[in-house]
């Protein structure tokens, strides 16, 4: 299949297919042909990385327990001999994941990616994000698996007080179960990495925003407008701040820094160089949705639940010094958003 023929079957990422098609030939350029596992492949991000993989030439076996994923998202790539989706569940304890043997590098998306779900639910960020890591760790080892790139996040910062923030910020005194679980992660990765001789990519995201996005504040804001168009519950006093950037960029970015961080365990801020506020996301949606005069009501306080951290936005200047850049801005990305979502279902 050509590259031209796996983007128009995926439903492009990226609004210029020329460049598209630019970037993806530059990756063929680099010649080294993977056998990848992607965990949670069938998710949001984790189904855009495949379709970039796949397009570069890569052999992909994506394992997935489809709780959040969709195999929908795959479907372009069924029939493609480079491609295998195993629905298995990576969070069992002893799981030992067979399809690892061979691979050349995991990326670990797999997990509860919910900031919201440890203050109800404090089991589920241990078991769905720790324990699978720890599974995937061991997976890796048994297998004889040297590369991981996982995807970590912005919260293991907690309430940074410097701003934007740098890989270097310490303490890192995370605020959420989910952020404390994502941290938990880093440690044993890195600690694997220096026992096992293992090499290791670590993403820590701003809000990754785009086409198949399932969860998030966009997602919810279309939810709630479509049900009731005249009026909007915003979770806060919708002057929450965070940077965000769409999932063009973050794929681009995941595989750059896979590209070109040397060390042996490579940690990299992934974002973009600005914020957006919660109540100019609100009137993004609305504008876009078409919708005049909708009432916007604020549940109140400083931020929208408990874990939130309502000012976040990260320094980019290491992923910057290694050569790569965003094409989006926060309102760029919120709003190019917005249009894809509103244009599926
Ligand atoms: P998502 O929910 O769309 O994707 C997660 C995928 O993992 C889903 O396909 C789900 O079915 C799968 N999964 C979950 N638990 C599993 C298990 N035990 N075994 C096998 N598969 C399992 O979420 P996403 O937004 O695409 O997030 C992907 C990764 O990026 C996550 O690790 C998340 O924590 C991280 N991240 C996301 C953001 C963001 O803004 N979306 C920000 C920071 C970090």
């Amino acid at each position: 299949m050509t590259v031209a023929a796996v983007i128009n079957l995926s439903g492009s990422v990226f609004r210029e297919k020329a460049e598209t098609i630019k970037y993806y030939n530059r990756m063929r350029g680099i010649g080294m042909i993977m056998k990848c596992v992607v965990t949670g492949g069938a998710g949001f991000i984790g189904s855009h990385l495949v379709d970039a993989l796949l397009a570069a030439g890569h052999e992909v076996t994506v394992v997935d327990n489809l709780s959040s994923g969709k195999r929908e998202f795959l479907e372009p790539h069924m029939g493609d001999r480079r491609f295998r989706l195993v629905e298995a569940d990576l969070s069992g304890e002893g799981y030992v994941c067979a399809d690892f043997k061979g691979a050349d590098t995991i990326f670990h998306l797999a997990a509860n990616p919910d900031v919201r779900t440890g203050a109800t639910d404090t089991k589920t960020p241990i078991t769905q994000n720790v324990m699978a890591t720890y599974n995937v760790l061991e997976s890796m080892r048994l297998h004889g698996v040297s590369r991981i790139a996982f995807t970590s996040t912005s919260t293991v910062y907690g309430e940074a007080l410097v701003v934007p923030t740098p890989e270097d910020y310490g303490p890192l005194l995370p605020i959420s179960l989910y952020g404390a679980s994502k941290l938990s992660c880093e440690a044993l990765i890195s600690s694997y990495c220096h026992t096992f001789g293992m090499r290791a990519w670590i993403y820590r995201f701003a809000n990754i925003v785009g086409d198949r996005g399932t969860h998030g504040v966009i997602f919810d804001f279309i939810k709630k407008l479509r049900a009731s168009p005249k009026k909007l519950t915003i979770l806060g006093d919708g002057r929450q701040s965070k940077s965000y950037l769409h999932i063009s960029d973050c794929v681009e970015a995941m595989l750059f820094v896979v590209e070109n961080a040397r060390e042996q365990v490579n940690v990299y801020n992934i974002g973009s160089d600005d914020r957006f506020d919660v109540t100019g996301i609100a009137r993004v949606v609305a504008e876009e949705m078409g919708l005049n005069g909708v009432a916007f009501e604020y549940t109140g306080g400083d931020r929208g639940w408990k874990g939130d951290v309502p000012f976040m936005a990260l320094s980019i200047e290491k992923i910057r010094a290694l050569g790569w850049k965003p094409t989006h801005d926060s309102g760029a990305s919120v709003r190019l958003c917005v249009q894809q979502l509103l244009k599926e279902a």
